[in-house]
């Protein structure tokens, strides 16, 4: 032990340090390598740590130092902790989260486009399917003259985009068979485009004039973020379409929606639902298109099934004898497919399905419910809908003075945090007429 003295003096200096000594190991290169009997140690002071007698390390932060980083940091972020839990901001509302990923490039100005105006004509076009700078607002409007697919190449629309305009108007309109010759569809949509080549094509508004009708779908986001699109009375333009009676030979209405006396408990209450008596074992069947919400017991409701037709529209089965081997949630299935069969588990007196359909969690009478459902805005949010997309009418209203192809592209600004449909800035307009 009294080499260690020797190999390091400062062992001396015992006031604030502590020392600490260990065996060198078999695998320690520099024991082996030295003919001396160098051992391992390490010397801590407030400030400075020597290892082996070799090193000498100043630590950069003291015990007394990182309890202070530590308590800047509380102080700087316990407040906006604050603030995001008790404001009615949230994260998701100040970040579009599915944009934080990619980032935006700045736009490049097309220098030879002409700045025009639809009074302006005269101007040489460029060829419509030329790159477009990053974020722009374009807005398209087109008469079918042969063909609606040959319109949609003429506008410079994509595939997706059409797939995507025949979903928006789906139950509405079919685009591809109920599209004529004279017809007029007109689209605006936001393109964005970012630096990893993800190419973003998001359609605000469109308007299909046949010869009897204009329908118009209108994007819009509500206050609890989500988002749909509806006629610019603030309809929805998703049909729901549900069967009253999921479930083919019933041989009777047990029990209808409303307040009743309950068969077990002889108490008065509302019955959220239809019973329908039928035997043991007969195919339930989806009420309409819906992703599955729920497979398992829930209490006296016994074995259920719940279906999500819309955010807003639910469909529920209960009292089943078992589910149809396949069904688990998050399973897409169409109306009229097997999920289950009719029983009588949990509190209930026969073999029967008790049927609801709910609309925002309220039950709704499914013997008179108005059919097929239609999710339109709520009577108190109509006033702030229709501020939200009075620009995209007027934008449509503009768009159909003219009645031959045109194209409208706006520059617009978007920061790489907040992309808002309705935040652009016009600063580059290009008119092209045919
Ligand atoms: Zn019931």
């Amino acid at each position: 032990m009294q080499s260690k003295k020797n190999v390091n003096p400062l062992f001396r200096l015992k006031k604030n340090i502590n020392c600490v000594f260990s065996q060198p190991s078999s695998s320690n290169r520099m024991a082996r390598s030295s003919h001396r009997s160098v051992k391992p140690f390490k010397i801590k002071g407030n400030n400075f740590n020597v290892e082996y007698g070799l090193h000498l390390k100043v630590q950069p932060t003291t015990w007394f130092n990182s309890k202070i980083v530590l308590l800047i940091t509380l102080l700087t972020t316990l407040p906006l902790l604050w603030w995001l839990n008790n404001s009615s901001a949230s994260i998701s509302s100040v970040f579009d989260s599915s944009l934080l990923h990619k980032t935006p490039i700045t736009g490049v100005i097309i220098s030879n486009v002409p700045t025009s105006s639809t009074t302006n004509p005269g101007i040489s076009l460029p060829d419509i399917t030329t790159p477009l700078p990053s974020h722009l607002r374009v807005s398209v409007h087109a008469k079918v003259e042969t063909s609606f697919a040959i319109a949609v190449k003429k506008m410079g629309l994509s595939a997706h985009q059409l797939s995507k305009l025949s979903q928006i108007f789906k139950g509405t309109i079919d685009l591809a068979n109920d599209i004529k010759s004279g017809d007029q569809l007109t689209v605006i949509y936001e393109q964005h485009k970012f630096k990893e080549g993800v190419e973003e094509r998001l359609i605000l508004a469109a308007e299909v004039a046949t010869q009897d009708q204009v329908y118009r779908a209108l994007r819009y986001t509500d206050l609890t973020g989500y988002t749909d699109y509806y006629t610019p009375t603030g309809n929805s333009l998703h049909k729901i379409s549900l069967f009253r009676a999921p479930l083919e030979d019933f041989t009777r209405i047990s029990s209808p929606f409303g307040k009743r006396r309950h068969p077990i408990s002889r108490r008065t209450h509302f019955h959220t639902g239809t019973d329908y008596a039928a035997k043991w074992g007969t195919p339930v069947f989806a009420g309409g298109d819906a992703t599955v919400q729920f497979v398992g017991r829930k209490g006296g409701y016994g074995k259920v099934v719940i279906l999500e037709h819309s955010h807003r529209v639910t469909t529920l089965y209960a009292h089943l004898a078992k589910f149809f081997t396949d069904i688990s949630v998050g399973d897409e299935v169409i109306k009229g497919q097997i999920i289950a069969y009719v029983g009588q588990s949990g509190r209930a007196t026969g073999s029967h399905l008790h049927y609801e359909i709910r609309m925002d969690g309220e039950p709704q009478n499914p013997e008179e419910i108005k059919l097929p459902l239609t999710t339109s805005i709520a009577k108190e949010d109509r006033a702030y809908f229709m501020i939200k997309t009075r620009q995209l009418v007027a934008q449509l209203n503009d768009l159909n003075q003219t009645a031959t192809l045109t194209r409208v592209v706006e520059k617009i600004h978007v920061s790489p945090k907040i992309v808002k449909s309705t935040s652009s800035v016009s600063v580059l307009k290009q008119h092209l007429i045919q």
